[in-house]
């Protein structure tokens, strides 16, 4: 892990090398699933099918997380985390930081599997959005190294449309603010700023389970 101590925040320098590829190639690479039993004849990603050109079709779908997008939320989220545990001993408040952890552990895990990551809190929600957002800038970097062994798609790194499909809505975004800042004109993430910044009932309200 490579990261470097800016002022106001850490600027995170690097990914890990490899990401654990076990459950990635089982995020879909196509839209398709011929043969359809909806579309019938329906093929080439669903070309030409008037069906799927109303998106009428349950089984055909375009995908938003494909093996390569998975792979690069989750060296974003294995990048955050290593982040984060740099203040695991320094921090005034470890347990704050401890939940944070936690909460990136169950996103990145869901995805080393194959399954979607699915925000069960909303600090969850948050480790998430810090994933695609980081993803973003990642994936111009290392992209094509990380996942040279990953199957391609015509869907891959389509990150700004994760928002709106793997979020279900905005309350995280006031979290959001106070990591992600940009310093110097880079950006950084700043969870020092955000254990710092964070009351004990928003601290409640963020590792409050949904169910
Ligand atoms: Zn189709
Ligand atoms: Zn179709
Ligand atoms: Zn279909």
């Amino acid at each position: 892990m490579n990261v470097e101590q800016a002022p106001g925040g850490t600027r995170i320098l690097s990914a890990p090398e490899s990401v654990p590829d076990s459950g990635l190639t089982r995020f879909p690479t196509v839209a398709c699933s011929a043969p359809c039993p909806v579309c019938g004849d329906c093929r080439d990603d669903c070309a030409e099918c008037v069906a799927c050109a109303y998106d009428a079709c349950p089984h055909c779908a375009v995908p938003d997380v494909t093996p390569r997008t998975a792979a690069m939320l989750l060296a974003a989220g294995v990048t955050l985390s290593g982040d984060l545990e740099t203040l695991l001993f320094s921090s005034g408040r470890p347990v704050f930081v401890h939940h944070l952890l936690r909460a990136f552990g169950m996103m990145t895990s869901a995805l080393e599997h194959g399954w979607r990551p699915v925000p069960r809190s909303l600090a969850e929600q948050l480790c998430l959005h810090l994933m695609i957002r980081y993803a973003t800038d990642l994936s111009c970097e290392v992209g094509e190294i990380l996942c040279a062994n990953l199957p391609r798609s015509d869907y891959d790194y389509y990150f700004d449309r994760l928002y709106d499909t793997l979020l279900p809505d905005d309350r995280h975004e006031t979290f959001a603010e106070r990591v992600v800042r940009v310093c110097d004109g880079q950006r950084v993430f700043d969870f020092d700023g955000l254990t710092h910044s964070v009351s004990s009932a928003g601290s409640d309200t963020l590792f409050r389970s949904f169910r």
